[in-house]
């Protein structure tokens, strides 16, 4: 089997379900771009905790972590089966690598991965599971954990990060295609540093369009995992480009 890529999606805003648009066709398309997965783990920024989490639920709730949204996204149902086996093994490598890690059995899937998922695997019949980020911790930390599981995508696991290339909410304008000069700067050097697989330019991207780019960091942070996964030296080839609501980016890499 041929292995999968560490892959990086930018979530955009919940809204993306509703209607026609570029980044809907390209998660439509995504799944003919792989092999069809047999799990899926993804690192979602709506999930933080201090330590790596990963849930054993065999029945993920949808959770509707998102606020001023219309009706009909609040009774939308991701019905994929858990995927508590790939939970273990997750931890098991993590410890491994000494990155200490938690099961939760609690836990569902949030917005970060169920609405991607909706689009790119509406029958929901392959089993998915969650592994928080940590809000304290570095890029280079998230880039270790990716690392660590980097052997999953030869065993048909996809290894979705789920975040936002650029994601500063004062720069959300619903329906606006203007993009802030800052937002396009910031999103073309992350394409440009992928690109050249620049890990210390990545871990040191705060400049002022950077912390413009992320009032705070959470919604990068999986992406160092996608490009862990990728394994050392992984290069990030650009899926897909582009901006919705003003701000926030849509881009898509893949690593590895
Ligand atoms: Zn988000």
């Amino acid at each position: 089997m041929s292995s999968l890529p560490g892959l990086f999606l930018s979530h955009g805003a919940p809204t993306i379900p509703l209607t026609d648009s570029p980044v809907r066709a390209f998660w439509r398309g995504l799944k003919n771009q792989f092999e069809c997965p047999k799990s899926i783990l993804s690192i979602s920024a709506h999930w933080e905790t201090d330590i790596p989490s990963v849930s054993l639920i065999e029945k993920p709730e949808t959770i509707h972590d998102f606020y001023g949204f219309p009706e009909q996204l609040y009774e939308q149902n991701y019905p994929a089966p858990g995927a508590p086996d790939l939970a273990r093994t997750v931890a098991s490598l993590l410890s491994k690598s000494g990155i200490d890690c938690r099961h939760v059995s609690d836990r569902g899937i949030d917005h970060g991965t169920w609405i991607p998922l909706m689009e790119m695997y509406p029958d929901a019949d392959i089993p998915v599971t969650q592994l928080s980020i940590q809000a304290g911790q570095d890029i280079a930390h998230h880039i270790a954990v990716g690392r660590a599981l980097s052997s999953l995508r030869n065993d048909g696991v996809l290894v979705l990060a789920s975040g936002g290339a650029v994601h500063n909410l004062s720069g959300f304008h619903p329906g606006s295609d203007k993009v802030p000069d800052w937002a396009r700067r910031f999103d073309d050097w992350l394409a440009d540093t992928l690109a050249r697989g620049d890990v210390d330019a990545l871990i040191n991207y705060r400049t002022e369009d950077g912390a413009k780019a992320h009032p705070r960091d959470e919604h990068l942070l999986p992406l160092g995992v996608a490009m862990g996964a990728g394994g050392d030296g992984a290069k990030g080839r650009a899926l897909h480009r582009g901006f919705m609501d003003g701000a926030l980016s849509t881009a898509a890499y893949a690593f590895g």
